[in-house]
């Protein structure tokens, strides 16, 4: 038997030596199988194009006769070679920066292919790359591909490689698609399309190769998510919580408030997957202000109630607090325990911490990324808990899940994503949704003004504080620099001092010390503080009730979501609540988004405005999304397509025919090369 062109070590490629061995592994290429399926990313267009139809400024190729005598100038180190050409009947220059060594070979008479950039006043075309089809032509007239390329590793370098490989290899390219959908959809055979997908004779076929990748990409995807999932259902050996009805009730009875029907419906859900043996990997979706942590709560009582230790894992040291905060008040009656671990909790503290962890006597634990290192151990951890959770990495995650002996999981996210596409993103999730806020929630009332109306937005801000309530104001982002924020925060934090001379003002960003905000917030939390100058920290999470004001200066820096989740810290409580966009956006696009936020407080809403506003294949432009990334598919734009693969993959997992039949194997063996049957994922 031949070995497969993923054991085959990309040296056995003619023209790789061991340097450049070297330089392909930081790429992530050490097999002729990675190496083929390196995709380029665009193609450069090196086709021959009619001078009579070509316009100003385009590059182009064009296939010419040299009509005269070369002209070299040179300038020291530099030179400019300049000769005159013909191509259908048109007289024009051709023009050369420091390539003075061409010239011996522009011989009158000569054919010669020319790219470069079109001069259509001067008849001129400065030439970037140049052919002579009687030395042999190797780009021109062909699309050539352009690859991500650094390093040692030169874009001509690494076509003629590819080409290489292509011709000692490309025959032994298994196909691992189903014979089945390939004719559903009509697509190229792997070979076909790996080999046309680097070497397109025209852009359709470059299209339809294209095509043939981004479905199996999302096939395969979807199969990996799907098969870990059904495999994982199967398994019995999850955490089977036991508590009863009575218990839960005996809690839920102690809250200050009545649960909304949307709370009651997700808490069942959740209760079942807890109660089951398989274990529970259950993603929570809410808007902001919908309730969600009432419903972590009642999820970790139940797992401490039936004998096991709870993790809740948020994405700031802040936030690890407030949670820490408001589930003492909660879990005080019942005895139970809480410890916070955050990356402040250090020495002897952290110690006696993980000591009690280890040992059992803490029930629950509340912290921050700190909670995934290494030293960390649980005596019998039967749920995590993740909030905000696109702010992990579904890697991280994994890690503390694995801390346990696969302990439930609940996922909690404000991030509006449409439903369908969480699904499907998510494929490995069961889906809750909160679909109400509290009863008694006014909408809040959102105004988009001017700079100019600054002086009314204070008028504002002490008209409220008079009234009891208090008001935060965000600073300006700065994108580029945290330093930055930092002091536009600390300016306007002197400005409002001068201004409300009556009031606390304070101080909020992300160089204060944990302890130093930990001191700001619980001042602002017991009102001591009455209008809180901050950056973007606050934006996820924070929950005071009694703060009714939003505030956001130069409103058109941020993204809609994030406006959202600024807005989502107001409102919370049961007195009317404003968020006051202060802006001056220029672009249509940046009216529209304050537009927007005036029209809608609905997250799902927001979300969906958003789409249609930065279009495809920026929404989840962001690595923080903590959604998948596809080498070729767009998440957006190829969204059909992977409903599709969902599909087939469910079809095809649900069969039993596909864990038995030989035509399923290249699908079982990719599945077992990512470690599917072993219960943990590769993320
Ligand atoms: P989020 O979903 O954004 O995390 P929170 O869990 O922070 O929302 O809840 C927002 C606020 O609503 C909190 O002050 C919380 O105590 C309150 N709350 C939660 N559920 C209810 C309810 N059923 N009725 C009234 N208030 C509620
Ligand atoms: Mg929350």
């Amino acid at each position: 038997m031949t070995a497969s062109i993923d054991q085959i070590p990309v040296s056995k490629v003619r023209g790789v030596s061991a340097l450049k061995e070297g330089e392909l592994h930081a790429f992530g290429i050490s097999t002729v199988k990675e190496l083929l399926e390196y995709f380029p990313f665009r193609y450069e267009d090196y086709r021959l194009r009619s001078l009579s139809d070509i316009k100003d400024g385009e590059k182009v190729t064009v296939q010419a006769e040299i009509a005269g005598v070369p002209v070299l100038q040179r300038f020291g180190r530099k030179s400019r070679l300049s000769c005159r050409m013909i191509a259908d009947q048109w007289m024009f220059t051709a023009t050369w920066f420091n390539r003075h060594f061409l010239k011996d070979q522009l011989t009158a008479g000569r054919e010669i292919v020319l790219t470069g950039k079109w001069d259509q006043r001067r008849m001129q075309l400065t030439v970037s790359e140049s052919e002579f089809p009687d030395r042999g032509i190797q780009r021109s007239g062909s699309l050539q591909p352009v690859y991500s390329v650094g390093g040692k590793i030169t874009q001509s370098w690494i076509r003629k490689t590819m080409g290489q490989a292509l011709e000692q290899f490309g025959d032994m390219i298994p196909e691992i698609l189903p014979q089945e959908l390939i004719r559903k959809y009509d697509l190229m055979p792997r070979r076909q399309a790996i080999l046309r997908i680097h070497q397109p004779q025209d852009s359709r076929e470059g299209q339809e190769a294209r095509r043939r990748m981004v479905y199996e990409e999302l096939f395969l995807f979807q199969l990996k998510l799907l098969a870990y999932r059904a495999i994982n259902h199967e398994r019995v050996d999850g955490v089977q919580h036991e508590v009863d009805n009575a218990t839960i009730r005996q809690f839920v009875r102690s809250l200050p408030f009545e649960l909304t029907d949307a709370q009651k419906k997700v808490e069942l859900e959740i209760l079942r997957d807890m109660r089951s043996p398989t274990s529970m990997n259950r993603l929570l979706q809410g808007d902001v202000g919908s309730g969600k942590t009432v419903i972590a709560a009642i999820a970790l009582y139940a797992t401490v109630k039936s004998g096991f230790q709870g993790a809740l894992m948020v994405p700031t040291e802040i936030l690890a607090e407030q949670h820490m905060r408001s589930l003492q008040k909660l879990f005080e009656p019942f005895g139970i325990t809480i410890g916070l671990l955050t990356s402040s909790v250090t020495g002897r503290k952290r110690k006696d911490l993980l000591a009690s962890l280890q040992m059992g006597l803490i029930d629950i634990v509340v912290g921050t990324h700190a909670l995934i290192q290494e030293d960390v151990y649980f005596r019998k951890l039967g749920l995590v808990v993740t909030d905000e959770q696109h702010r992990f990495g579904v890697n991280q995650r994994s890690i503390l899940r694995r801390k346990g002996f696969n302990p439930d999981v609940l996922t909690m996210t404000a991030t509006p994503i449409p439903r369908t596409l969480a699904i499907t993103a998510f494929g490995d999730m069961d889906v809750s949704t909160i679909s109400e806020r509290p009863k008694g929630r006014k909408p809040i009332k959102t105004y988009w003004v001017k700079h100019e109306m600054l002086d009314r937005v204070l008028g504002f801000i002490s008209r409220e504080v008079d009234q009891g309530r208090q008001a935060y104001l965000i600073t300006p982002l700065i994108e580029e620099s945290e330093k930055l924020d930092v002091q536009n925060a600390i300016d306007l934090h002197i400005q409002m001092q001068q201004a409300f001379p009556n009031y606390k003002v304070g101080l909020l960003h992300g160089r204060m010390s944990a302890a130093e905000k930990d001191e700001v917030m619980r001042a602002f939390n017991n009102n001591e503080v009455q209008l809180l100058v901050s950056t973007t920290v606050v934006e996820v999470g924070v929950d005071v009730p009694n703060a009714t004001l939003m505030v956001i200066m130069d409103a058109d820096r941020f993204g809609l979501s994030q406006l959202h989740q600024l807005r989502g810290r107001v409102g919370r409580g049961q007195h009317e609540s404003y968020c006051v966009l202060i802006a001056d956006p220029k672009s249509e696009v940046g009216q529209e988004r304050m537009k927007v936020m005036t029209e809608t407080d609905d997250g799902f809403e927001v979300s969906r405005r958003d789409l249609e506003l930065r279009g495809p294949g920026d929404f989840f432009g962001t690595k923080q999304s903590g959604l998948p990334e596809f080498r070729l598919a767009d998440m957006v734009s190829d969204f059909a397509v992977l409903e599709q693969a969902r599909d087939d993959a469910a079809r095809l997992v649900g069969d039993e025919f596909f864990w038995t039949s030989p035509s399923y194997e290249p699908l079982r063996a990719y599945l077992q090369q990512e470690q599917i049957f072993q219960g943990e994922m590769i993320d």
